[in-house]
């Protein structure tokens, strides 16, 4: 493998029901920061049926370029026909970086494309970042400029490992949705639009979708809300989240919760922030009740501003805080809604 063939920073461009998928926008934006320390272009690859009229959406979001592979085999998700999709852009474009979202479809696709092209795949990646590999020099090893390191935690989150894939291209990545930032857009965008079908032939991995069943859910998504209202074990109960509920719905805020909580069966997985939920990044975020574990911190601590309440003045969770508040959340609790409210309809704004 010639590894200096290998030019650019792509991503796989995730959308389902022809809907560009948010974590599309966010790898963008982490993949132009990447390009702008190579001085090279982002590419986006857009794969799906009748798709191409998205490919404008990817450019006001960082592509210079867009690749797209339009065919009736890629309407709905299927992983023998998308991996062959993917993995046959890799060998005739030759990217450097590769990056999917690690969603559903991401988890499934990523690994096998991997396996396909015989290169690496970091899973779950918190931060991408161009550097040195080894990080520190090693007498005898010779030193690698301009790679992908690759951070994400490892063994239960207890530790931070920093992966590279010095020998082989692509680097390869997954990233959860809400770790990245997307940019704003960009008004006047006009990336190059590459049409590319590798051709699509049956085979024992086709599967044949009979019927598509859409989950329906009233539950919140937290990774979009502005203001999470977070519990933890130290609530006590469910019935004792009203408490959460009051504060949430003066501030126009959303309920989210600590594992814990959902172990308990107080709320639902859906609601769950950290490394095995959610990660979110609200403008605040208030931890209450919550202790602070590495797990649950890895999926918040990139929130705006952080507001603990903890009866303990010891809690790990007041490291992170911005503002804490020591006390017992059954008393701050009425008293902090309460005075919220006043403020704000003395304000003029409904509560
Ligand atoms: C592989 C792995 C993955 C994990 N993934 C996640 C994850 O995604 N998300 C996650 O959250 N956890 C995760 N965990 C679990 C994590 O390690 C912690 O066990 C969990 O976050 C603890 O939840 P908690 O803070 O609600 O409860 P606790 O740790 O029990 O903390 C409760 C806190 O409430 C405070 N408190 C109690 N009563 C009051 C009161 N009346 N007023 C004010 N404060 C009070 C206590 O002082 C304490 O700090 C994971 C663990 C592992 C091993």
């Amino acid at each position: 493998m010639s590894l200096e063939e290998y030019k650019g920073v792509y991503i796989f461009a995730q959308q389902v029901d022809n809907e560009i998928s948010t974590i599309a926008l966010e790898l963008l934006g982490k993949a132009k920061d990447l390009a702008k320390d190579l001085d090279e272009k982002v590419t986006a690859i857009l794969c799906g049926s009748e798709v191409g009229s998205l490919a404008g959406k990817l450019g006001e979001y960082g592509a210079d370029r867009v690749i797209v592979v339009d065919d009736p085999e890629l309407k709905e998700y299927r992983t023998e026909p998308y991996a062959h999709a993917l993995a046959s852009v890799v060998k005739e474009f030759k990217p450097e970086i590769l990056l999917v979202g690690a969603t559903a479809i991401g988890r499934d696709l990523g690994p096998r494309v991997s396996a396909r092209i015989h290169t690496g795949l970091t899973a779950d990646c918190t931060s991408l970042e161009i550097g040195d590999f080894p990080i520190n020099a090693i007498p005898g090893q010779e030193q690698k400029h301009n790679q992908l390191l690759m951070t994400r935690p490892a063994f239960g989150g207890n530790t931070i490992a920093t992966i590279a894939c010095p020998e082989f291209r692509p680097q390869m990545a997954t990233v959860r949705p809400g770790v990245m930032q997307k940019i704003a857009p960009i008004a006047d965008a006009n990336p190059e639009i590459i049409n590319y079908n590798p051709g699509f032939e049956k085979n024992d991995c086709y599967t044949e979708i009979l019927k598509v069943v859409k989950e329906v859910s009233n539950v919140a998504n937290i990774a979009d809300a502005k203001i999470l209202v977070s519990g933890g074990r130290g609530v006590g109960s469910a019935e004792n989240f009203k408490l959460l509920d009051d504060l949430a719905e003066v501030l126009h805020g959303t309920v989210s919760c600590s594992r814990a909580v959902v172990d308990n069966g107080w709320k639902p997985k859906e609601l769950q922030v950290g490394q095995t939920g959610q990660t979110v990044r609200p403008h605040v975020y208030f931890a209450i009740g919550i202790s602070g574990a590495i797990q649950h911190v890895a999926g918040m601590e990139e929130s705006d501003i952080i507001i603990a309440i903890n009866k303990d003045e010891n809690a790990p969770i007041f490291d992170v805080a911005d503002y804490g508040i020591v006390g017992d959340l059954n008393k701050i609790l009425p008293e902090l809604t309460k005075s919220l409210k006043a403020a704000l309809e003395a304000k003029g704004q409904t509560a």
